[in-house]
């Protein structure tokens, strides 16, 4: 087999580069090991009201499920900051159905969806990529897109180590409750249930929750098993597990011939290990820069697709990096003291005015104001105290 563009992987990321690509009249395959895009689903399903508007999707019906306006996030001694905006902020979908909308937009732009075709390797010739390999046949191409996902485990297979840093298991479950607000997230700081990030609880509905976690330690689904217990005195329905990605982006995204898009080149929030957005964004440049090279005929041009992402997505990575380090520095002791202290500062009001303001995606401008900001920073002297205060401001001294 022989095409223009090749893609590994019909995942968000993966698919939007294919549909760039293919809008442009090339020939582009994508192969998914899967029988099925979109499934199994380990997603939680949170997606900014703006990203939807970046990407350039419409919430439609079939994987829309909800809409959140703000959250309660709590310490693990119960403290609680609720923090809600006037307007929607963020839709609740079902991943599964949300890719398999990417799929068919991308199939009606021209692009060939390969399923059950998992990807063995990506044979490099003289250190350039020149075909892929799948089950015993080859298939040749201009241009290699991996959107594996967070595993890497192709590239590993294909000799490329990325040195991928933070990747984490994630776990999810969803359940019926007596009765929850349908229209605020909650988000649970706990080092003792979620090391190194945090739980998460996603209303679906007033009855329903997708309930999750992440962390660096191994135990995650006994630990969500025993916070679901706490908070609904529920036993867990299945739980879903996938990885998170954390440590923000790697160092080498492109390499001849070949481009690493989404999770496994790290474009995801490191505050909150959403990838969809950015990720997709991503591959939409990696998109772009395929017509271009196809157009030209110079497929060196893919060397333009590091330095094109990174100019638009890799200083807020940068940024939310920063905060993810402090977080991860955070035990409960001082996290309980912090929020105490910003509840006594009755900083809710100032937190809400902050987040209207902000960008679910690119946070960097609120993260900067919030450390910037002489109350907050007052709050937090007198919590964490002045050395963690220093620690603090010198993460943010860039
Ligand atoms: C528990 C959990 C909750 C999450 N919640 C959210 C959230 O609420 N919001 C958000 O934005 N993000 C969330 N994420 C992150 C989000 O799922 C990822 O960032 C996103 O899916 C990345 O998209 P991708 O296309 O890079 O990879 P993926 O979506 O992982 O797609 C990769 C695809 O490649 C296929 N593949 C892999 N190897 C091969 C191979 N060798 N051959 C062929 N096919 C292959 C896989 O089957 C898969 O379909 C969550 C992740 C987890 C684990």
């Amino acid at each position: 087999m022989k095409t223009e563009a090749a893609i590994v992987g019909a995942g968000p990321t993966g698919l939007l580069a294919a549909e760039t690509i293919s809008k442009k009249g090339y020939n582009v395959a994508v192969f998914e090991e899967h029988k099925r895009v979109g499934y199994p689903v380990h997603c939680a399903g949170m997606i900014s009201v703006e990203g939807f508007k970046r990407l350039g999707v419409e919430p439609d019906p079939l994987f829309h499920q909800n809409t959140v306006y703000g959250g309660r996030v709590y310490s693990n001694d119960g403290s609680c900051l609720t923090i809600k905006d006037n307007k929607p902020r963020a839709y609740i979908i079902d991943r599964g159905s949300f890719d398999k909308h990417l799929a068919d937009r991308a199939v009606d732009a021209g692009v060939d969806i390969c399923l059950g075709s998992r990807v063995e390797e990506i044979v490099l010739k003289q250190g350039v990529a020149s075909s892929l390999k799948i089950d015993s046949s080859d298939v040749k191409s201009e241009v290699f897109i991996d959107a594996e996902g967070a595993k890497g485990r192709l590239l590993a297979r294909s000799g490329i180590d990325t040195g991928q840093q933070g990747v984490y298991n994630g776990f999810n479950t969803e359940l019926c409750v007596d009765s929850i607000e349908a229209d605020m997230v909650e988000v649970w700081f706990d080092t003792e249930i979620a090391k190194d990030f945090f739980v998460w609880v996603i209303p679906i509905s007033e009855n329903r929750v997708r309930c999750g976690l992440g962390t660096s330690e191994s135990n995650g689904a006994t630990k969500l098993k025993k916070f679901v217990k706490k908070r609904f005195n529920k036993d867990s329905n299945t739980i879903h597990s996938g990885l998170i990605c954390t440590g923000g982006p790697v160092n080498q995204t492109v390499y001849p011939g070949l481009m690493l898009v989404g999770d496994v080149a790290g474009q995801v929030k490191p505050t909150t290990a959403g990838g969809v957005v950015i990720g997709g964004l991503c591959g939409k440049i990696a998109g772009e820069t395929t017509v271009k090279a196809l157009e030209s005929g110079n497929v060196q041009l893919l060397d333009e697709y590091d330095s094109a992402w990174r100019a638009k997505y890799g200083s807020e990575l940068q940024t939310m990096l920063f905060l993810r380090s402090i977080l991860n520095r955070m035990d409960n002791d001082r996290m309980n003291r912090i929020f105490s202290a910003f509840i006594e500062e009755g900083l809710e009001d100032k937190f809400t005015r902050l987040v209207e303001d902000g960008d679910m995606d690119m946070q960097a401008d609120v993260i900067k104001r919030a450390v910037s900001d002489p109350v907050i920073l007052g709050a937090l002297a007198k919590s964490a105290g002045r050395i963690a205060l220093s620690e603090i401001l010198s993460v943010f001294r860039f």
